[in-house]
This record gives C-alpha cells, sequence and structure tokens, in this order.
C-alpha cells in the first residue's frame, strides 16, 4: 500500500513512534489474552506507561506532564488501536486529566496531574447513571453540603476504568432545581474512601481487556476542597468545552482500527486460495477493499486535519461532532466488509479481525451516540 504520512508527524513524533510502538509489542500485546479473561489490565502496565513518558503527554511540564501536545496522545492510540488492543483506557485518563487541567484550580492540579502523569493514580470520569445517559441533565446522584463536605449518594454505570480508577470525576448534582446549572464535578480520591464501592465489571460484546464497571455511594464525604474548579454548578458547561478533545480520542481510535483491519484483511486475502486463485485475485475482493482504502484515506485526512487542530485547542465542537459521527459510522460498514472477506474465520475470536469487529461497534454509542451527534451537528444548519 501507498505510504501516507500524517501532516502532523515529524522527526520527533517519528522517534516517540518507535518507543511507544516497542512498548505495545512487548509490554501490551503478550497480555492481552489474560486482560480479556480478566476484564481489565494489570495497574502495573499504567506505572509503566507513566514511567517511560506515555501518559498525558499533552499535560505541561509544571504539573509533571511531559509538556507536549495531543500529537502524542494520538500516536499512543493508534500503536495500540491498529492492533486491536483496546484493553487500556487511556483516552479517559488523558481527558479526565485535561478537564483537571482545564478547570481545576492550581492547588488541584498541583495535587492530582503529576500523579496522572506518572500512572500512579488512575483517573475515570463517571456521568452515565443506570436511568439516564444522553441526557445528562437528568442525573439523580446527589451531592448535598454538609459544613466543609459534600455527601454523596447515588450510583454511576457503564464507567470506563471504573475497576481500577483511583481519581474519579463524578458527575452530582448540586441543586435538583436548577437544570444544567446544578451540576457539578466532584473529584474523588477513591482508595479507601467511606460508603464507595465498585460492582461488577460488566461483560461486554467486545472491548474486553477494558474494565467497565458500576459504582456506588452511599453517603460518602467529599471535601470541598475536590469540587472541580471551587465553584458549585459548573459541571455542565466544563465537560461540554472539552468535548472535541474526547470526541477526536474516539475518531484516531476508530481511523486506527479501520487501517489495522484494512492492512489485516489485504493480508489474508493474498494467503488464502479459492477456485483456483487468491482471494484477492477475485474481482469483488479487489473492489471491496479499494473502496474500503479509499474511504480509510479519506477519513484519515480528516481525522489528521482534527487532531492538528486538537493540538492548538481550535477544534470546534460541530466538526468534533461530525469526526464522532463519521468514523464510526464508517467503521462499522469497513469492519463488516473486512470480517466478510475473512470468512468463516472472521467469526473466531482468535482472528484479530473478530475481534476490532467487536471492539469497534461500541464507537456508535459511547462518548455521545450518532444520533445525539447528528443533533449536534444538525443544529449547525
Ligand atoms: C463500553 C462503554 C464504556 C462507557 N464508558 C463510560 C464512561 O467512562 N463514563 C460514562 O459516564 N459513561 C460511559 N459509557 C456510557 C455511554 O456514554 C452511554 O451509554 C451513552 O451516552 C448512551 O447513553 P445510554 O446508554 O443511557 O442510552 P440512552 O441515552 O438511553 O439512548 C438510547 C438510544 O436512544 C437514542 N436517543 C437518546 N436521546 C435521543 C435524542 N434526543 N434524539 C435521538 N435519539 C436519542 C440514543 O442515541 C440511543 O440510540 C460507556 C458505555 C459503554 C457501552
Amino acid at each position: 500500500m501507498s505510504t501516507y504520512r500524517s501532516p502532523w508527524m515529524d522527526e520527533e513524533l517519528d522517534i516517540f513512534r518507535r518507543s511507544v510502538s516497542k512498548f505495545v509489542e512487548t509490554e501490551m500485546a503478550p497480555y492481552d489474552e489474560t486482560w480479556r479473561q480478566q476484564q481489565h489490565i494489570d495497574k502495573s502496565l499504567w506505572r509503566k506507561a507513566g514511567t517511560q513518558g506515555f501518559l498525558c503527554t499533552d499535560i505541561p511540564a509544571e504539573y509533571g506532564g511531559v509538556g507536549a501536545d495531543f500529537r502524542y496522545e494520538a500516536v499512543f492510540y493508534e500503536e495500540q488501536w491498529r492492533r486491536g488492543l483496546t484493553g487500556m483506557g487511556q483516552g479517559v485518563h488523558s481527558i479526565s486529566a485535561n478537564y483537571i487541567l482545564n478547570h481545576g484550580t492550581e492547588e488541584q492540579k498541583n495535587r492530582w496531574l503529576p500523579k496522572m502523569t506518572s500512572g500512579e493514580m488512575i483517573g475515570a470520569i463517571a456521568m452515565t447513571e443506570p436511568g439516564t445517559g444522553s441526557d445528562l441533565q437528568a442525573i439523580a446522584t446527589r451531592a448535598q453540603k454538609e459544613g466543609d463536605y459534600y455527601v454523596v449518594n447515588g450510583s454511576k454505570i457503564f464507567i470506563t476504568n471504573g475497576y481500577l480508577c483511583e481519581l474519579l470525576l463524578l458527575i452530582v448534582k448540586t441543586d435538583p432545581n436548577a437544570g444544567g446549572r446544578g451540576l457539578s464535578i466532584l473529584v474523588l480520591e477513591t482508595a479507601g474512601l467511606d460508603g464507595y464501592r465498585v460492582g461488577r465489571k460488566l461483560k461486554k460484546l467486545g472491548q474486553k481487556a477494558q474494565d467497565t464497571c458500576e459504582l456506588f455511594f452511599e453517603d460518602v464525604r467529599v471535601h470541598e476542597s475536590q469540587l472541580l474548579g471551587g465553584e458549585e454548578g459548573q459541571g455542565f458547561a466544563q465537560l461540554m468545552s472539552d468535548l472535541p478533545y474526547e470526541r477526536t480520542t474516539v475518531g484516531v481510535q476508530t481511523i486506527a482500527t479501520m487501517e489495522g483491519a484494512l492492512a489485516e484483511t489485504v493480508s489474508y486475502v493474498k494467503d488464502r486460495k479459492a477456485f483456483g486463485k487468491s482471494l484477492f485475485d477475485q474481482q469483488n475482493t479487489r473492489f471491496k477493499l479499494a473502496e474500503i482504502h479509499a474511504q480509510t484515506r479519506a477519513a484519515r485526512v480528516f481525522v489528521d486535519r482534527c487532531i492538528e487542530l486538537v493540538a492548538v485547542g481550535e477544534l470546534d465542537n460541530t466538526t468534533a461532532s461530525m469526526c464522532k459521527w463519521w468514523l464510526p459510522e464508517l467503521q462499522q460498514t469497513v469492519l463488516d466488509q473486512c470480517l466478510q472477506l475473512h470468512g468463516g474465520y472472521g467469526y473466531m475470536d482468535e482472528y484479530l479481525i473478530c475481534r476490532m469487529y467487536a471492539d469497534s461497534r461500541v464507537a456508535r454509542i459511547y462518548a455521545g451516540t450518532s444520533e445525539i451527534m447528528l443533533e449536534l451537528i444538525a443544529r449547525d444548519l
């Protein structure tokens, strides 16, 4: 396949990509099956990634970060996802760190960001509840002020990194009568926290090495110094302002998966024989793969632009929503066709394409469903 180089890559990023790639091959790929069985990666992986400087690459050095930008984050996602390694909830970790960076007080940034960068604290963000997902304003988890503390009661579901998480950004209602202005974000240090309970590791269709959990809060006491930004009622606005970052993260993971799936499928059909010639020599196979090649390239060019804009903090909400809608929708078709070209082997879990197919389905659901993305895009018309 012709080589395409993302315009945002440079020599430093080439070096970074080589060391990330080695790390992924040696520290992740060999353990993926074990992680899938136990439904979470090992905590030690986070510490190792932190030691290597692969976590929070876009957090400034003054808070313990690498002091680079989103392009470095993108490289780490790409090297994992193109190999079908989806266990590490690095996206959620990075987004949580960015919320603290962009909205936290100086004291909060100094308190938490260095530990997130080193991998000592694994981040998670809990919005979704059993009763509501897309409609964030309808959450029921309540934080009531008592003296210097908030007392939290409620539950969350589908929380990525929920099992391993040590630092939880929890979306709560501080004022039940104020609609969107009644939401706030509390930052919980979960170790030994009274009243905090991690529920089941949920069994999923895909992304089986990623820990996705229910979380319960019963009279959990959180000091007021752990209210993100120090002002009540800012939660909704804080969440909205960082959405382009989160949506581009999904876009990067998705494009890497499609590129990995295409390479894997080309290699498979060149090897596999049917009716006296390789599958690749059947016109249908060639045309299908040519379409996927063109669609994937077009998507890559679009995502590359989003990456460049996120890196300089200039990606607008509508374009980010387009990225979050279009890439996962395209991915579903691409992955289905790649699986089809594998025949029965494509349905077998030991084949990469099978895992990628299952792993990719959720991209149309999490971080805002495709329907919600269309709603947001339509508002721009
Ligand atoms: C693997 C996984 C990981 C996740 N990780 C996290 C996490 O880390 N933190 C977190 O907080 N959440 C997480 N989620 C939750 C995820 O963000 C929600 O599932 C998602 O936002 C959808 O919410 P819901 O499941 O309640 O569906 P609902 O909101 O009930 O939606 C159901 C269907 O109705 C549609 N719909 C809803 N409202 C509208 C509307 N106004 N117009 C048109 N259609 C609409 C939706 O598009 C969807 O098709 C995760 C989910 C999964 C599956």
